[in-house]
């Protein structure tokens, strides 16, 4: 019983224990776990010493952008997709743009077809339908659902922004099918109205987003949608939340069984606002849409995501240069750049600022980066789970290796990084994707395409009417 791949002592963290413990992967799978020492004596093609080091289920970042227009700015192509292995991350789920009048599944097909043997890691699409999509459009949820595109999301605001109307109808074909609604949650008459404010008032700096997109503008999107998603029956999963006061009234909606979810973002977890003002370090460029907020919100999202009223971390990765953003977006209050890169910092720096400085525990921080987005989003537990049967995804932490973030040894395009010397605690020593080595000690390599695009399923215990609100939080009173 040979293996090809045994990953050798480490702390394994499995869906019911952190043990040392020996990883067998056999065919792509995980076939084996067993006491150190143990499985290598059967047979290994392929060896990984995991001594002193964390052994965890590839990352899983539910929430990014390749290869897309905003703007008049595109962001970063799929060759750059080696970035989420670099930090640990074995799946993304990008999004299929949908506009105007085409038809849903065949833009489906398209963006599929764009992004086939192109992607370093596995990946999955949400859709994204812009604007007030059409009866016709609405017809054909059903259809992208049951195809193994299971999530569809719609905006409160911007260009690309849905009315409650809309809203309302595409929450109900997604409850009749089976589908999950995702939220981009910011409130378009209120941020509108605030800008206008801010512009008679001279107040014209970037930074002064934080006062026109503030906590309120997105607390109000939040309760109006989880409301629709109440009385529609879908399910709903927030995107980027950033305000303190919108991650409790998502709590609110869970404590009452409503299936809400959420996730923050890294870059949420890591800065505030203040940082939009440090015009010599070009801070505009920590922006994100929904605005990163205050001190008082990080810390009440940290609490929120220890108390399990959000699910995820996620980076909403669209990167591009500094000079895009600043050259062909814009730094004024009305015209403000935005986006991160960050999809291969997510995970070490979750680490580092949540395990290393104790805000969270080992297995918490599993369930962030990995096994919920695996459970809500419908890859569980072929993704998300260090256990006999799953895809061999597996990411190996040294949590004692300290090192320094420079942006010219990350892989993604921005010529800048959020977290520019920083020093990180617990660095990825290995990724693996399908039992494939992509990352090791330092040096990629496996094979730059080998990513597979994963048809999804919900499974109705996490989103379906009575779904269990815990299943996302089985590390709660646990050690570790
Ligand atoms: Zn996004």
């Amino acid at each position: 019983m040979t293996f090809d791949l045994v990953v050798q002592g480490g702390t394994v963290v499995t869906p019911t224990s952190v043990e040392q413990l020996d990883v067998g992967v056999r065919d792509g799978k995980i076939a084996a776990l067993g006491a150190p020492g143990s499985l290598a004596a059967q047979g290994a093609r392929q060896t990984i010493a995991a001594d002193g080091c964390l052994v965890i289920p590839g990352g899983i970042d539910p929430h990014v952008h390749y290869d897309m227009g905003f703007a008049a700015v595109r962001s970063e192509d799929r060759k750059y997709s080696i970035a989420p292995a670099w930090g640990g991350t074995t799946t993304v789920i990008d999004q299929v743009f949908h506009e105007g009048d085409a038809s849903l599944v065949q833009t489906v097909e398209e963006r599929k077809a764009s992004a086939a043997g192109l992607m370093a890691v596995d990946y999955s699409f949400h859709v994204l339908l812009s604007a007030n999509p059409s009866f016709e459009v609405m017809d054909e949820i059903g259809a992208v659902i049951r195809g193994g595109i299971p999530t569809i999301k719609t905006l409160t605001t911007y260009g690309w922004m849905s009315d409650d109307g809309h809203i309302w109808g595409v929450y109900n074909e997604v409850a009749k099918h089976g589908g999950l609604a995702i939220a981009h949650a910011e409130d378009d008459a209120i941020a509108n109205w605030l800008t206008k404010k801010a512009l008679r008032e001279g107040r014209t700096h970037g930074a002064h987003i934080v006062e026109t997109r503030g906590p309120l503008v997105e607390e109000a999107a939040v309760r109006r949608l989880a409301l629709l998603a109440e009385r529609s029956g879908a399910p709903l999963y927030f995107f980027h939340v950033g305000a303190g006061s919108a991650a409790a009234a998502i709590g609110e909606y869970r404590r009452r069984g409503v299936p809400i979810y959420g996730e923050s973002l890294i870059t949420y977890l890591s800065f505030t606002a203040d940082k939009l003002w440090d015009d010599e370090n070009r801070g505009l460029l920590w922006n994100n849409y929904p605005v990163i907020k205050h001190q008082a919100d990080q810390d009440r999202l940290w609490s929120a995501l220890t108390a399990d009223e959000l699910q995820v971390v996620s980076s909403d990765h669209f990167s591009t240069t500094s000079e895009t953003r600043y050259e062909r977006m814009g730094t004024r209050v009305d015209n403000l750049q935005a986006g991160q890169a960050a999809v291969e910092m997510r995970l070490p720096v979750l680490y580092s600022r949540g395990v290393a400085e104790g805000r969270i525990g080992l297995r918490r921080f599993v369930e962030l980066v990995s096994t919920n987005a695996a459970k809500i989003m419908g890859l569980y537990p072929q993704k998300g789970a260090l256990q006999v049967g799953s895809d061999a995804d597996i990411t190996v932490i040294d949590p004692n290796a300290s090192w320094q973030v420079r942006w010219q040894e990350h892989h993604m395009i921005a010529d800048y990084n959020c977290w520019e010397g920083e020093q990180l605690k617990g660095r990825v020593k290995a990724t693996v994707l399908r039992g494939t080595p992509l990352v090791l000690d330092g040096s990629w390599v496996g094979p730059t395409t080998a990513g597979a695009f994963l048809a999804r399923t919900l499974d109705p215990r996490i989103v379906g009417p009575g779904a269990d609100l815990s299943a996302t939080h089985e590390s709660a009173g646990s050690p570790g």
